[in-house]
């Protein structure tokens, strides 16, 4: 029962496969089972290693004889559905059409979610960007790197070092500051990290 699948004679690889890999992001098998990208659109095609051209079109019956509207409501109550990112209500049904069944399983679509959060993940907290660019730090940076950075800078621009310049002070006081708000913030994500 746990044994993958007997290999279904309706599956045989395309010998009009263009060689490349699967289509599904992140395999690597060679993509030789096609698979249409949408019901209006039956001449353009995914192509699939065996895996997940059965996985794909057996989402596509599963979707295929549904309303937009149950199409919907099953979506919504797919807990496995990346909801926050999906934009509910903005589309009309052509949007549907489109989008759900040239992804039924969502798979395609992770490669593009993945892309969108890793670039969110590279923009600084709006809150940090003005204390990063005092220490002249980029994101993501850890507690080490802004430790180092305001070692550095504190003892260039300590008065002290400056012949007990108030310019030198009032620059101090800005990294402190800087160095203050990264590094709770840096903190209160170690924690939320480590509670999770
Ligand atoms: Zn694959």
């Amino acid at each position: 029962m746990n044994e993958r699948p007997k290999r279904s004679r309706a599956y045989a690889p395309d010998p009009r496969a263009p060689g490349r890999a699967c289509d599904s992001p992140g395999c690597t098998e060679a993509g030789e089972y096609r698979a249409p990208k949408s019901r209006r659109n039956l001449n353009d095609y995914h192509w699939f290693c065996l895996e997940h051209v059965r996985a794909y079109n057996s989402a596509w019956d599963y979707y295929k004889g549904m309303s937009t509207a149950e199409m919907e409501a099953q979506l919504r109550a797919d807990t496995s559905w990346q909801r926050p990112s999906w934009p509910l209500g903005h589309l009309g049904a052509a949007a549907w059409d489109e989008d759900v069944l040239r992804d039924p399983l969502h798979i395609l679509r992770a490669g593009r979610v993945n892309r969108a959060k890793q670039a969110e993940a590279e923009r600084p907290p709006p809150d940090l960007r003005e204390p990063l660019a005092t220490l002249g730090l980029s994101w993501p940076t850890t507690m080490d790197v802004v430790k180092t950075r305001y070692k550095e800078l504190a003892k260039r621009h300590h008065p002290d070092a400056n012949g007990g310049s108030r310019d030198a002070e009032e620059r101090l006081k800005t990294i402190n500051i800087a160095y203050a708000r990264v590094r709770s913030k840096l903190g209160a994500d170690a924690r939320v990290a480590a509670s999770g």
